[in-house]
């Protein structure tokens, strides 16, 4: 009887501690996830670790995130690309032909950020399954993003990029250039 009491008050007070250890771990990383809020931890830094915390946390994101989408990298799923290629979803479009769609990213890092898709995926889920195939729509991409640079008025400097898998933290899994210009970029990128 004293054991069985002994033994539900310990699970209880186990169960009690997890949850405050869950809790305080969310307050800690809740501030985190979400740059713009960290000060309940911030104001214990000194200002450049301040700095270094908000980047950190950023790049952790896209890591976390990258990481997750790269889960599904092997799959021949539909992304939310497609939805935008079947205007499902609304996006700006800056450039379309039958081949390609070039509209603005929804989460721009320069003046200028467009990305230019194939339209039919054909396998390109990454760079990384490029075969000899390919080459048309690789060609014609590299092509659209000069179009596009001529159009927003960029092409005195711009920079394409195409993120392959978690390494390089890329997050849908269609083949897509980034177009990016309108500001100084730098070298090397990060
Ligand atoms: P990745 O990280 O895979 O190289 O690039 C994917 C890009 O797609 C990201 O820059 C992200 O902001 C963008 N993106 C994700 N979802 C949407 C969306 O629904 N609409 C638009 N316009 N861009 C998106």
């Amino acid at each position: 009887m004293v054991s069985t009491t002994l033994a539900a008050t310990s699970f209880s007070l186990l169960r009690n501690y997890n949850a405050n250890v869950r809790a305080f771990a969310a307050n800690v990383r809740a501030p985190l996830q979400h740059s713009t809020n960290y000060n309940s931890i911030n104001f214990l830094l000194p200002l450049h670790s301040r700095r270094s915390l908000s980047r950190v946390s950023v790049t952790n994101d896209e890591e976390a995130a990258a990481k997750a989408a790269a889960l599904n990298a092997g799959s021949e799923a539909p992304t939310i690309f497609d939805k935008i290629i079947a205007k499902e979803i609304p996006s700006s479009i800056v450039y379309e032909d039958e081949k390609v769609l070039a509209f603005r990213d929804i989460n721009p890092q320069a003046p200028v950020h467009v990305l230019i898709i194939p339209k039919f995926r054909d396998g390109l889920t990454t760079l990384a399954k490029a075969e000899a195939r390919h080459g048309d729509i690789l060609g014609h991409l590299l092509c659209a993003s000069k179009i596009v640079a001529e159009k927003e008025g960029i092409l005195d400097g711009f920079r394409v990029v195409i993120n392959n898998g978690p390494g390089a933290c890329q997050s849908v899994y269609h083949l897509h250039l980034h177009v990016l210009g309108g500001r100084q970029l730098k070298w090397p990128p990060g």
